[in-house]
């Protein structure tokens, strides 16, 4: 096996993360030992899940948690199943998370668990055995207030219930607060399955109104999972006509407009866009050059990189998923001024958002209707979308550098009030 040490830092995810870490560190002028206590993840958890496969075998899976910092709050954040999923790629999440939160001044740290695995490949059963040995194996390190989990790529609804019963059955009591993003019926919170697309749409729409586009404006999504289903259906609300969708399979262009629904079926039912008649079958790369006026990443890290960032052909990058801005493209997206960035961690910042008053109300077992949760979700989507604005204005500075640099001075400011334990 690898140093998982080396493994970290030789993570170009990882490496990404604290190359935008150690740049608004500079624009801070943050002192060099506060620097690297605000940077480095305070856990990092590798544990090994046995799973007996539905042919007999026992297969072992490295599952992983990282907690980033502690200083606010407990640490929220997403668990990913994915192929791609190493120690790096979840510490860069993790980080990513911490600035997300603060930015959005929840009380919270940031973290992230993945496990490495092919969901695609696994049956229902050994999903739900991967999950429960994922979750019986974190027990020591995770809890309410300790560290809280939601969904991500490849995990949902499902997956945070049988968490839930898990960690339940060992305490010996119901512990709904113990994750987020799990069903209503369970003590999941209205509005959190649709939230970080429909946080997206509402930020899209304010990039849209402050921008003057007009209505009919054509949008491109990569990644048509559960932030780029709800975004696309959200949009749609907001006058936005859906050009381009795609997944891990494939690409779908249509000009006219894709009908969402049929889509969505589409999937439902062969599990994935191929053979989908609405449109012409093009590209993922091919994809994210086509012109639109909302080109929407969705779905994983470091897709507009220096080879596309100086092609796309879009007016506004809504960044839904985590860190799909290479370092190097967001140099050359810096230069073009014809592009109005909504970087990452306010972009998506709606499913965390609704994500904590999902763990407030667990707390309290006293539920919200949809309507306070999204009134209090949009009126906090637009506090900071303005002072991310006001903050790049005042500054002269990229929306990326205005939004990380409100997130880690909060974090860094509450470490030094917080002092430093002997
Ligand atoms: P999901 O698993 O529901 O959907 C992911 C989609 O991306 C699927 O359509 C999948 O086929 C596609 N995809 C995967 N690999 C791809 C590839 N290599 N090329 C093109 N498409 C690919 O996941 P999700 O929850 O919608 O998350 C999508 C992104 O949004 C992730 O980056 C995640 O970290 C981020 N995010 C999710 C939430 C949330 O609440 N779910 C919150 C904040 C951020």
């Amino acid at each position: 096996r690898k140093n998982p040490m080396n493994e970290l830092l030789q993570n170009p995810v990882f490496q990404m993360a604290c190359q935008q870490y150690d740049a608004t560190a500079d624009f801070l002028q943050i002192p060099q030992d506060e620097r690297e206590r605000c940077k480095w993840p305070k856990r990092l958890i590798t544990v090994a899940v046995p799973v007996r496969m539905d042919d007999g075998r026992v297969e072992v899976f490295a599952g992983h948690r990282v907690q980033h910092h502690l200083t606010l709050g407990p640490t929220k954040g997403g668990l990913r199943y994915s192929p791609e999923v190493s120690i790096g790629e979840v510490a860069a999440l993790a980080i990513w998370m911490s600035w997300k939160c603060a930015l959005v001044n929840l009380p919270f740290g940031g973290a992230k668990g993945g496990v490495r695995c092919d969901p695609r490949q696994l049956s229902l059963r050994e999903m739900e055995q991967l999950t429960r040995r994922y979750t019986a194996e974190m027990i020591p390190f995770i809890g309410t207030h300790t560290d809280v989990m939601a969904p991500d790529m490849g995990t949902n609804e499902q997956v945070m219930a049988w968490m839930m019963d898990t960690y339940s059955s060992h305490a010996g009591h119901s512990v709904p607060g113990i994750v987020t993003g799990k069903p209503v019926l369970l003590g999941g919170s209205q509005g959190r399955k649709e939230a970080t697309g429909r946080g997206v749409a509402f930020l899209v729409n304010r990039a849209v109104e402050h921008l003057k586009i007009a209505a009919d404006f054509r949008v491109i999504i990569q990644g048509f999972g559960n932030v780029g289903f709800y975004a696309a259906a959200s949009l749609r609300k907001y006058g936005a006509r859906v050009t381009g969708i795609s997944d891990y399979y494939s690409a779908i262009y249509n000009e006219k407009g894709i009908d969402l629904e049929a889509a969505s079926e589409h999937i439902q039912k062969h599990h994935s866009l191929m053979g989908f008649q609405g449109g012409d079958e093009i590209s993922n790369a091919e994809l994210l050059l086509q012109e639109c006026e909302v080109l929407i990443p969705a779905a994983i890290e470091r897709v507009i990189d220096k080879h596309n960032a100086g092609k796309i052909k879009c007016r506004i990058l809504a960044e839904a998923a985590n860190g799909p801005t290479t370092f190097e493209a967001d140099a050359i997206l810096k230069e073009r001024a014809d592009i109005f960035v909504i970087p990452d961690i306010l972009c998506n910042s709606g499913g965390v958002i609704v994500s904590y008053f999902e763990w407030v109300q667990d707390l309290q077992n006293f539920f919200w209707s949809e309507v306070e949760v999204y009134d209090r979700l949009y009126r906090i989507l637009q506090t900071v979308f303005d002072l991310v604005m006001k903050e790049a204005k005042m500054h002269q500075i990229d929306h990326r550098t205005a939004a990380l640099a409100i997130g880690i001075k909060r974090v860094a400011s509450a470490k030094k009030l917080r002092g430093l334990f002997p």
